[in-house]
C-alpha cells in the first residue's frame, strides 16, 4: 500500500500562525495545477505498481478547488494507479468553503472524508489567528459535514493560545464533543521562526502560552475526548475505532508515499524528495525549466531515528525488533532509564510511550536516536 498527498498551494488569508507553503493570489491557480497533473503522470512509476490506500488533498485550502477541479486529479490518478476499492481520500476543508451542493460535489467526486480547519470556536480568536471563517460558519460547517454522508470527518483545534486557560479549552472541548465527531486533532499552537506569530512574540506584542498551561490543556483534552470513546492513537489525534486516519498513519509508520505539487514531500522507504516551496519556480520546473526538486538518501540510522520520531507518537510505537540489534545495544540504559521513570513501556516487542511519557514524546525520541556520523 502507498499513499499520495497533492499539496493545493492556495489560501484565501494568512493565518498568522503558518508556516506552511501557500499564496494569497491566485493568479498562478490554472498553471499550478496543469503543473501538478504533468508531475502526477510523470512520477507515478515511483509508487512502483502499489495500490493506493490514501489521497489527501491538503495544503493550503483544497477546499478553494471546485469539485470540477478535484476531480480532474482523481481521474487522473485513477487511469494511473490502482486505488484500494477501501482507500480513504481526504479533503483538507476551510469552514467558510463548506455549503450543501460543495459537499455533493465532493462525494459525488469520490471524496470520503472531510477535514474541517475549525481551530476555535470563539470569535475573537478566529479574528486574531487571522482565519478566513467565523464562529457561525464553524458551527454550520460541522452540522453540514456531519450529515452529508462521507465515511469519515474529522475537526482541527488548537490550544495552547496566548491567554488561553482552562475554562476556554474545556469550553472548546465541550463544543466540539457535542457534535459527536468521530475524530479529532488537537494542536498545540506552536511559534514558528518566519511567521507573523513569531514577529508579534518577538515585539513583546504577544506572550505566548507556557509550559505549564500547555501541559495542562493537554491532559485535559485527553481526559475529555476518552469520556467520548474517541481513542488518543496518535499524541495530537483522536478517534472512534474504525476512524483513524490511514493516510497520517501510513506516515507515521513508515509507508512509501508520493507527494505533488509546490513544498509536497515523498518518502520511498530510502529517500526522501521535497519539492520547491514556490509556485512559479515549481510550474517552470515541471515544463523543464530548472531543477524544482532536492532529495536525500536516508542512512539505516537516519531511518531509525524518524521510525523512533513519528512511531513512538502512536498508540502502536516502535517494534523493536525492526530497529535492529545495534539499537538495543546503544540503547540499552537510555530505556531502561525511562521504563524506570515510567515513561516508556516494553509491550509485546514494542516500545509505547506511557501517558505520562506523552507529554514527552520528541525528547524521549531524540535520546532514543542512534548516532548519524
Ligand atoms: S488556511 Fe491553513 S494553510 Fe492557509 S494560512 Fe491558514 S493555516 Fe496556513
Amino acid at each position: 500500500m502507498s499513499g499520495l498527498y497533492f499539496h493545493i498551494p492556495f489560501c484565501r488569508k494568512a493565518c498568522v500562525y503558518c508556516d506552511f507553503h501557500f499564496s494569497t493570489s491566485l493568479a498562478t491557480k490554472d498553471w499550478v495545477l496543469a503543473a501538478m497533473r504533468t508531475e502526477l503522470r510523470t512520477r507515478i512509476a515511483e509508487l512502483k505498481g502499489a495500490a493506493l490506500g490514501s489521497i489527501y488533498f491538503g495544503g493550503g485550502t483544497p477546499s478553494l478547488l471546485s469539485p470540477k477541479e478535484l476531480s480532474t486529479f482523481l481521474d487522473e490518478t485513477r487511469s494511473l494507479a490502482r486505488i484500494e476499492a477501501d482507500a480513504e481520500i481526504t479533503i483538507e476543508a476551510n469552514p467558510d468553503d463548506i455549503s450543501a451542493a460543495v459537499l455533493a460535489g465532493w462525494r459525488g467526486v469520490g471524496i470520503t472524508r472531510v477535514s474541517l480547519g475549525i481551530q476555535s470556536f470563539r470569535e475573537e480568536r478566529l479574528q486574531w489567528m487571522g482565519r478566513a471563517h467565523n464562529a457561525e460558519q464553524s458551527l454550520r460547517a460541522i452540522e453540514q459535514v456531519a450529515n452529508a454522508g462521507f465515511s469519515s470527518w474529522t475537526i482541527d483545534l488548537i490550544y495552547g493560545l496566548p491567554g488561553m486557560d482552562l475554562t476556554e479549552w474545556d469550553e472548546q472541548l465541550t463544543i466540539a464533543l457535542e457534535h459527536g465527531m468521530p475524530h479529532l486533532s488537537a494542536y498545540c499552537l506552536t511559534v514558528e521562526t518566519r511567521t507573523a506569530l513569531h514577529k508579534q512574540v518577538l515585539t513583546g506584542r504577544i506572550v505566548p502560552s507556557n509550559d505549564e498551561d500547555q501541559a495542562a490543556q493537554f491532559e485535559h483534552g485527553i481526559a475529555r475526548v476518552a469520556e467520548v470513546g474517541l481513542v488518543q492513537y496518535e499524541i495530537s489525534n483522536f478517534g472512534k475505532r474504525g476512524h483513524f486516519a490511514k493516510h497520517n498513519t501510513s506516515y507515521w509508520q513508515g509507508i512509501p508515499y508520493l507527494g505533488i505539487g509546490p513544498s509536497a514531500h515523498s518518502y520511498d522507504g530510502v529517500e526522501r524528495r521535497w519539492n520547491v516551496a514556490n509556485n512559479v519556480r515549481y510550474a517552470l520546473g515541471v515544463e523543464g525549466s530548472g531543477l524544482f526538486w532536492e532529495k536525500e538518501s536516508l542512512t539505516p540510522a537516519q531511518r531509525i531515528n524518524e521510525r523512533l520520531l513519528t512511531g513512538l507518537r502512536t498508540m502502536w510505537g516502535v517494534d523493536i525488533a525492526s530497529l535492529g540489534e545495534a539499537f538495543r545495544k546503544v540503547n540499552a540504559k537510555t530505556i531502561q532509564h525511562y521504563l524506570a521513570l515510567n515513561e516508556l513501556e516494553e509491550r509485546n516487542g514494542h516500545l509505547i510511550l506511557t501517558p505520562k511519557g506523552k507529554n514527552f514524546a520528541d525528547r524521549i525520541a531524540s535520546d532514543l536516536f542512534m548516532p548519524t556520523t
